[in-house]
């Protein structure tokens, strides 16, 4: 998507660590056109799957759901990192904290015969990916893809999903943040 990769150059910036910062238009101040733009992108790209609900998980992940969610129509589900008694738990490691978490989704809105689709701002080692299939596969649902605004494909998570026949769809590849330039697919 060439808007989202002009913008991801011009201001994204590189950290250690392979860690890329889009603070000012995706993670923190939000550009809510671009966000739009990035919605009607997903819906093209899974125009051809049956879809009924999207799921995501808080908080980056949830603009581009709910742009997703509001052109399609469908209600849009985002799994909680605060774990309330009642709900599902999975574990999650997370590579920009260093450190596990658990996220939950109550039953009442994940449940056996829903088709959802995974919206989330980044895909690295492919670990908040897996913690979503866990909690698509404990509430008996099908997972039917997944969007991310940006993939770091040296980070190899999109790898395996695809090669676990996942539909995985990416608007911008990051092929290398070494030496703090910023290389785009
Ligand atoms: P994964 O679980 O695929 O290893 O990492 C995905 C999650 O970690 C994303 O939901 C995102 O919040 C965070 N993340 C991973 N890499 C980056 C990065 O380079 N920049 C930012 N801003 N977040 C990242």
């Amino acid at each position: 998507m060439k808007t989202l990769k002009d913008r991801i150059l011009k201001d994204g910036k590189c950290y250690p660590g392979g860690i890329l910062k889009v603070d000012n238009f995706i993670n923190h101040q939000m550009d809510p056109i671009l966000m739009k733009s990035i919605g009607v992108e997903f819906v093209r790209r899974f125009a051809s799957t049956s879809i009924n609900k999207i799921i995501t998980v808080e908080a980056s992940g949830i603009a581009p759901a709910i742009m997703v969610g509001y052109l399609l129509e469908l209600p849009v589900v985002f799994a909680k990192k605060k774990k309330p008694s009642t709900m599902e738990v999975t574990s999650v490691y997370s590579f920009t904290k260093q450190r596990s978490y658990d996220v939950c989704v109550s039953k009442d809105f994940l449940a056996p015969g829903d088709q959802v689709l995974f919206i989330d701002d980044f895909l690295a080692n492919g670990n908040a990916a897996k913690g979503i299939m866990d909690l698509v596969k404990q509430a008996g649902a099908e997972l039917v893809g997944m969007g991310f605004i940006i993939e770091k494909a040296f980070q190899h998570g999109g790898d395996e999903l695809r090669s676990q026949g996942i539909h995985v769809e990416s608007l911008a590849i990051i092929e290398s943040l070494d030496n703090c330039e910023i290389k785009i697919r």
